[in-house]
């Protein structure tokens, strides 16, 4: 394990501004927050960022991204919050280490090979700054590293498929060729132990066969250039295991030859001397036609620079070497993490940042094949999408804007109609939050199916809004026929007869409904009058006592204004005296009565309203009532709500917003009681109709801080 003060000797080394203390701080901070936690090797766990630290320092990343490896854990695995690295480490820190948490979503991913594509550029679209991707593959690198460890064999594959179809891709993308290969090596050895074998045994029995020659290799070339005056560095290399056999998969070769497994490298001083050392090797050693390459004047897409080329070497072995310099070499191993260099030290922040940037974009940008275009494309199109993650690791691609429900209804359709509120990263949150990237959505749900109609102002997915109106459609209309039964059940009473649907049946054609439910809907909603009805079911009867003439009076008066109280209801007797009922607060859209008081006039109640019940007895003194086409555009409607409120911080602007969000004016609010928890308040809030009103029960129901919202209904 890399010592504290080593490790601010490295990057000391090559950033000699290094912040020393946030290395610091962040070392001991890490080593205390995972205490004793242990890894499956048996080490202690705070090893594991501390050896990713120490790989960061070979790419000579800057000491923020130091610090986010030594804390990338904290958050994930130990008490440490966001908010507490912030205080300690900055904000930069803390967004970066932020940033490696949602990329460690990932790895809860189950088997899920076929979203490689998907999950790669999830890593990309999440590492707006790319020094969280970098984090990101330093620790994939650690724990591959250490993957024989981990005792499970499901799991060590698992990881070791990922690795190969995700990690290793994506640092090849960005250049990371010393990752690259080094993780797909780990888990060619992990997925294929065989093949490995294999290979290990054909490249030790060549290196026998060779006996030094590399070595011996690499002092004549050295020797040979030294003697032309050319400052340079020979070395010799072998390839891994898993690049040897993807090429004799790929090319269906056997290897056999020296050459097919060591490469020799010539490091110079600067460009003019990559191509004298060229001329230097083709005069010393016959060069094999076809072989040669200048990379130099014609870089690969992916910025790759170097000169190729393959010669009779030394022996008479047949050799390739290429030439390149210390920056030409440093990009080709570590691709745009070489402009990461402290170079820049002195830039302001943001310019880094978009230097750091651009060479990634720029290798997008130059992609060759359509392939690798059509990836770029793609990638610009992140902006309209997001992806989020369920607690079960399955990524859900989502546009732009999405929320929780949405979520939900792209999960299945049984999931959105049953989702009572969400977490997001573990957080309740009201329902109409939006989703950003890697954000992990948990949906809670109950046993039967309620999706809210207010919903629909804030989903973005035509799939939640269709399945919500089809729902909403189907609930209202089990709503209306259950309104419109108790109505006909009373016609029924009033006439001394049992209910019977032979009969409701028999007065359909004349209604012009097309079945019992449908007449019970239109009754319900108020399409059709319980007059109507009355009349259609009972034509003989004549119609007795101050109830039938109070509803005749009713039927006669259809759309007569009321003249007192700018109340927009029909069926009022003119010039009397009429008011809403305080007890249940009548909004337009409700089903009303009227109940006539002398000496008061007319009080509308609601249809359900409790009070009702006191005059059962008194049938004259009952005025069916209806609210006028258009009433909720004529005065003001006020909605009584009775809640129930966490007493903490920020409770009241919650539930304040989420009123005005959905078009409520709160035009009183009282606080009836309150203890240590919680409140309990009375809030009048004006609304167009009793739809509205419930669109912002609903809103505040999904409000964390809400424990419960009911309309108002005073009991007498
Ligand atoms: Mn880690």
């Amino acid at each position: 394990m890399i010592r504290q003060y080593e490790l601010v000797e490295r990057v000391k080394s090559y950033e000699p501004g290094a912040d020393e203390a946030l290395l610091n701080r962040a070392y001991v901070f890490s080593m205390k927050a995972h205490g004793a936690q242990t890894r499956a090797s048996g080490d202690p766990y705070f090893a594991h960022p501390i050896e990713v630290a120490g790989i960061l320092t070979e790419l000579k990343l800057d000491s923020t991204s130091i610090a986010t490896a030594l804390l990338h854990d904290t958050v994930e695995d130990t008490g440490a919050t966001i908010d507490e690295i912030g205080d300690l480490f900055g904000a930069e820190t803390a967004r970066l280490v932020d940033g490696v948490t949602k990329l460690g979503r990932l790895d809860l991913q189950s088997d899920q090979a076929h979203q490689a594509e998907n999950l790669r550029k999830f890593l990309l679209a999440m590492s707006e700054d790319i020094r969280v991707l970098l984090v990101k593959l330093a620790d994939r690198l650690h724990n591959m590293r250490t993957l024989r460890h981990i005792r499970d064999a499901g799991k060590r594959q698992r990881i070791a498929r990922e690795t190969m179809e995700i990690y290793a891709p994506l640092a090849e993308r960005i250049g990371l060729q010393a990752f690259k290969a080094e993780l797909e090596d780990l888990s060619f050895a992990e997925l294929n132990p065989d093949g490995y074998r294999s290979m290990e045994a054909q490249l030790d029995s060549l290196r026998d066969q060779a006996g030094g020659i590399v070595e011996r290799v690499t002092e004549s070339l050295t020797a040979t250039l030294r003697g032309e005056r050319l400052r340079a560095s020979v070395s010799g290399r072998e390839k891994k295991p898993y690049s040897i056999w993807q090429k004799m998969q790929r090319k269906k070769l056997a290897f056999e030859k020296l050459t097919d497994i060591v490469g020799f490298r010539v490091v110079t001083e600067s460009e003019e001397d990559c191509y004298r050392a060229l001329g230097i090797v083709h005069r010393n050693y016959p060069m094999v036609p076809g072989r040669f390459k200048d990379y130099i004047s014609t870089p690969k897409p992916n910025g790759y620079r170097s000169l190729h080329t393959t010669v009779i070497g030394p022996e008479q072995r047949r050799i390739e070497i290429q030439i390149r310099t210390r920056d030409m070499h440093e990009e080709a191993e570590y691709g745009v993490a070489a402009h990461w260099l402290f170079k820049q030290a002195g830039e302001a922040r943001d310019d880094r940042q978009q230097r750091w940037l651009r060479p990634l974009l720029e290798i997008l940008d130059k992609a060759s094949g359509p392939e690798e275009l059509l990836e770029h494309t793609k990638l610009e199109m992140f902006q309209d999408e997001v992806f989020c993650f369920s607690p079960r690791g399955a990524l859900i691609t989502l546009p732009r804007g999405a929320t929780p429900v949405d979520f939900a209804y792209a999960v299945h359709t049984d999931v959105g109609d049953t989702t009572v509120g969400a977490k997001v990263n573990g957080r309740m949150v009201p329902l109409w939050t939006q989703l950003e990237n890697g954000d992990q959505v948990e949906i809670l749900r109950s046993s039967v199916p309620q999706p809210q109609p207010a919903w629909e102002s804030f989903v973005v997915t035509g799939r939640a809004r269709a399945c919500i109106r089809r729902f909403t459609r189907l609930k209202e209309r089990e709503q209306f026929v259950a309104l419109g039964q108790a109505v006909a059940e009373k016609l029924f009473r009033e006439a001394g007869e049992d209910y019977s649907e032979a009969l409701l049946e028999g007065a359909l054609a004349r209604l012009k409904q097309r079945s019992v439910d449908d007449l019970l809907a239109a009754l319900g909603r108020g399409d059709l009058t319980s007059g109507e009805v009355d009349e259609a079911l009972f034509p003989a009867r004549r119609l007795q006592g101050i109830a039938r003439r109070a509803l005749s009076v009713a039927r006669g008066r259809r759309g007569t204004k009321a003249g007192d109280g700018g109340i927009p209801v029909r069926g009022l007797i003119p010039g009397m005296a009429v008011h809403l009922a305080e007890c249940c607060n009548p909004l337009p859209g409700e089903r009303i009565v009227g109940i006539v008081t002398t000496g008061k006039g007319v009080t509308i109640h609601t249809i359900d309203c409790d009070t009702l019940e006191g005059f059962s007895d008194t049938p004259e003194r009952w005025l069916d009532l209806a609210w006028e086409a258009g009433a909720e555009e004529k005065g003001v409607h006020v909605g009584r709500l009775n809640l129930i409120v966490a007493n903490e911080t920020g409770s009241l602007s919650e539930l304040t917003t989420a009123i005005a969000k959905n078009k409520g004016n709160i035009s009183n609010l009282k606080i009836t009681s309150r203890s240590l928890d919680f409140f309990e308040m009375l809030v009048d809030v004006e609304v167009r109709d009793v739809r509205h009103l419930g669109n912002i029960v609903a809103a505040l129901r999904a409000v964390t801080s809400v424990s419960s919202v009911e309309r108002e209904r005073a009991h007498h």
